[in-house]
């Protein structure tokens, strides 16, 4: 049985008065944050549907729709434990995750050991199995121009012994 893999990309304005969330990790000193739904923590957005397409369980608006009450403000690393839940469900557990979060600002070097080690106690795994990168867009359209911030991911699932429902 092989190894699935999935990717997942996630956006969001930025917004005066909210905090800068990333990889469950609050960006101390950020002049603003992101505007969404829930906390609006693109890169554990990103991480979410990656997993959720290696396992073919959709994508995050599938499982915690914006429309719904319940995730208004939602804490999005309790969201991606609960995906890790129905990932391992379907007979899947998480090989390693890799992200790249683009923003010209602020500068996010400093915390992607925190970042990474938040989102791998999340996702059950060692902290090597989890790659956080940092690029800006140049100054190239509406992430170059600092109008928000954006994040890929993909994610490597290894089957769990005898349980993967494809086998
Ligand atoms: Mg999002």
């Amino acid at each position: 049985m092989s190894s699935r893999s999935g990717i997942g990309y996630d956006s969001h304005r930025f917004a005066e008065g909210r905090e800068l969330i990333l990889g469950g990790v609050e960006v101390e000193g950020a002049e603003r944050g992101l505007d969404g739904h829930s906390d609006a923590d693109a890169l554990t957005h990103a991480t979410i549907d990656a997993l959720l397409g290696a396992a073919g369980l959709g994508d995050i608006g599938l499982h915690f729709p914006d429309t719904d009450e319940r995730w208004r403000d939602a804490d999005s690393i309790a969201l991606l434990r609960e995906v890790v839940r129905m990932v391992g469900d379907a007979g899947w557990t998480v090989g390693n995750v890799d992200a790249t979060v683009i923003c010209e600002a602020p500068k996010l070097g400093a915390y992607r050991e925190r970042m990474r080690d938040t989102l791998a106690a999340a996702l059950g795994t060692a902290p090597d199995a989890v790659n956080v990168k940092f690029t800006t867009n140049e100054r190239m359209g509406p992430i170059g121009r600092g109008e928000g911030i954006a994040a890929l991911a993909t994610a490597a699932l290894a089957p769990i012994d005898g349980r993967a429902k494809d086998r």
